[in-house]
């Protein structure tokens, strides 16, 4: 421990029979790998192992086939033959010094048991939460009796697979526990139903029934939303949350707290840029109980966590996403190297994975999920052959992390930048509304090269094909990226839109380079889709320019739905006065008007036009890297949203990667891509 500032971060607490080395806490998050990719899964939590956390804790564990997630790879403990799956985790963890939790779940109405097609249970009669065409129905006693079993069954056998603690979860809006606990769904008339105590008692008995099957050896931990962030209509934290809290106070080992859904619990920075943004929900619970509290609030403050600590808010600092940005956080801390953290820069591209259905990936940390297929480590990186020296052209996140990555490696690298400033559309876009904390890709990179002697960088130095042969490096890495067309080109017309010639066609980049439109009506029109589109619109908004968006899609940014940030963006902008117009193709611009065409019907509309800005595909710019073919390099290599545009996250994949291939032979690279985890052919029943 080098500096005491911090000791208190690494005192261990105990947790009913189990002992925490430190404070530091991985709350249960989502991989995108679970039963499918276990290996890969477990790989990703020994480094968070190794990286200091006292508690590695799984993602939500079905226990049963009535809570079957399909399509979606969440963990499984539906009977015996999952065990051994999970036992990898947990002895992976437990060889790096940690403990290891497990979140079992029973989903109700959030799971639609597409795989298993066994009917949905919930506290009573709904419409399924997601949009699949059935109903779930009502619970009968047998029904909850059969719960019951299932649950303690399956914490069996997370103790037979190693776990040290053993959650019930009543969280996000996602589980049966939770359900029941909320009037708006349970309408129920029985014993399970009614009064704060009745829709409590399933929750009550899970603990309970939990705590008997495996309480001598394993620790209970409950995971409980202390408000739903939807006012009146749900529970809140200074009314029935803390009900709950009292009620069920002593009960569990330790109280994992938050608020739900995971649209409010996993904010982004976008909506919630202060880290702690949970801290005055949550705050009440350590006076009610005597258990340790964990909770979570994008935590990446060393000193910002002693003072949780010290005030009594927290026990335990919880954390998935500054966890997946950076494993070995609590180690940094506790060396003292507070200015290595890579900071989560809360963007939800983690949680896009898991809602896309595919390993995990990170905007900051480019190793994430990979651990296991490519054998990446956060923190290291086999050194370059000897005495190497390379070039990276353009300073972005692909051309940052690449330079970042070869000069680990022991190369002498020369970063060179056409602009004042590092950080290419990283930077820019931190200046946009909202997007502020993605500047932290920028600062973390530049901090790491800062700190390096072999690596020289120069800035306002737009190189040509002849500067970059004069220089004479023999590898190079052309990390120049894209620009926004100028044309309409885009997702929904590839002829482009019909603008004449007395309008200024305005793009991103222009207004990120400062450029403003006149006054008069604005139209952004988005057929990108992505996020840039609102951002930009929110932004314009603000300084007050009148602005009415236009996109082809039915909602605005519906890509941002991966992020749960769409029903805010859309509604932020809504409030703030921007027109809304979705369905919607722009077909032509002239002075003073925009003719859009439904997209369905192809039907016209005119709307006032002084200035349009458009969002739609980006141009590679590849001119550098063409013009050098063909002229002796030993590497020459295109990276990023030079070679594919995409998110902010690809690029700096893009260039981690690149930097990890160099020198090495290439089919042993390629073979990384079929790394995958085989079934092995074959079948039996239940166990
Ligand atoms: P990526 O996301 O792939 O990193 P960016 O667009 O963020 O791409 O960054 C590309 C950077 O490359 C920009 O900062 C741009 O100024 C710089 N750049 C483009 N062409 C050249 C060049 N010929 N010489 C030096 N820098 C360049
Ligand atoms: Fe944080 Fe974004 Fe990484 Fe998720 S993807 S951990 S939000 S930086």
């Amino acid at each position: 421990m080098s500096d005491t500032r911090y000791s208190v971060l690494f005192e261990p607490v105990r947790i009913g029979p189990v002992t925490a080395r430190n404070r530091f806490y991985q709350v249960p998050h989502c991989t995108g790998m679970g039963h499918l990719r276990p290996l890969a899964d477990a790989a990703t939590r020994a480094i968070k192992a190794a990286g200091g956390w006292a508690v590695v804790s799984n993602q939500e564990t079905e226990i049963h086939p009535t809570s079957d997630l399909t399509p979606f790879p969440e963990h499984r403990l539906w009977d015996a033959r999952d065990i051994p799956a999970l036992r990898v985790m947990t002895q992976s963890v437990h060889d790096n010094g940690a403990l290891a939790a497990i979140e079992l779940v029973h989903n109700g109405y959030h799971a639609a048991n597409l795989g298993s097609r066994a009917p949905v249970l919930a506290p009573s009669d709904v419409a399924l939460h997601t949009l699949v065409p059935k109903q779930a129905r009502a619970m009968d006693k047998t029904d909850i009796r059969d719960l019951r079993r299932w649950h303690r069954a399956a914490a069996l056998r997370a103790k037979d697979a190693g776990f040290d603690i053993v959650y019930c979860y009543a969280g996000h809006g996602m589980t049966l526990a939770q359900h029941f606990l909320s009037p708006h769904l349970n309408t129920r008339t029985d014993e399970y139903g009614g009064s704060l105590e009745n829709r409590a008692r399933l929750l009550r008995e899970l603990l309970e029934d939990t705590r008997e099957a495996i309480g001598d050896s394993c620790a209970v931990a409950l995971r409980f939303a202390v408000d739903e962030m939807m006012g009146r209509d749900g529970m809140q934290a200074h009314e029935e949350g803390r009900a709950v809290v009292e009620m069920l106070a002593e009960l569990p080992d330790l109280w994992d707290v938050n608020v739900s859904d995971w649209s409010n619990d996993s904010a982004t920075s976008r909506f919630e840029p202060q880290e702690g943004y949970q801290t005055d929900y949550i705050r009440f619970v350590k006076e009610v109980t005597s258990k340790p509290v964990v909770a979570v609030g994008r935590f990446t403050s060393a000193d910002h966590m002693v003072s949780l600590v010290k005030k009594g808010v927290v026990d335990f600092i919880g954390a998935a996403r500054p966890s997946i940005a950076d494993p070995f956080l609590p180690q940094k801390i506790e060396d003292g190297r507070i200015d290595d953290i890579r900071e989560c820069i809360g963007c939800n591209i983690c949680v896009a994975s898991d809602n896309m259905g595919v390993p995990i990936r990170c905007t900051q940390n480019p190793t994430m999920g990979e651990e296991w297929r490519r054998n990446w480590h956060p923190e290291e990186i086999a050194p370059a052959p000897e005495g190497e020296a390379a070039l990276v052209v353009g300073a972005g996140p692909a051309g940052l992390e690449c330079a970042m990555q070869l000069a680990r490696r022991g190369c002498h690298v020369t970063l060179a930048e056409a602009g004042p400033e590092l950080g290419g559309r990283a930077r820019r876009e931190a200046g946009l509304k909202g997007l502020g904390a993605w500047s932290r890709v920028v600062d973390y990179r530049t901090h790491d090269l800062s700190q390096r002697a072999e690596v020289d960088i120069y800035l306002e130095s737009p190189l040509s094909a002849d500067d970059v042969i004069e220089l004479g490096v023999e590898h190079v890495f052309i990390a120049t990226g894209a620009t926004w067309r100028r044309d309409g080109v885009g997702r929904s017309s590839r002829r482009g839109i019909d603008v004449t010639d007395a309008v200024t066609v305005i793009t991103p980049d222009d207004i990120m380079d400062g450029m403003r439109p006149a006054g008069g009506p604005l139209v952004i029109y988005d057929d990108d889709q992505i996020y840039l589109g609102g951002v930009l619109a929110g932004h314009l908004c603000d300084e007050g320019h009148d602005v009415t968006l236009v996109t082809p899609a039915p909602v605005v940014s519906p890509w941002t739905e991966m992020t749960l940030e769409q029903e805010r963006i859309q509604r932020e902008l809504l409030e703030a006065g921007v027109t809304v117009v979705t369905g919607h193709l722009a077909s032509k611009i002239t002075d003073g008007e925009a003719t859009l065409a439904c997209t369905y019907t192809g039907r016209t509309r005119v709307i006032p036009c002084a200035s349009v800005v458009l969002v739609t595909e980006r141009t590679r710019e590849t001119a550098l890297y063409e013009a050098l073919a063909g002229r002796g390099l030993g590497t020459l290599e295109l990276l990023g949203d030079a070679a594919q545009p995409g998110l902010i996250a690809d690029a700096v994949y893009a260039g981690h990667a690149a930097a990890r291939a160099f020198g090495r032979p290439q089919d042993e690279v390629d073979a990384e891509m079929f790394r995958r985890e085989t079934i092995a052919m074959g079948g039996s029943d239940a166990g």
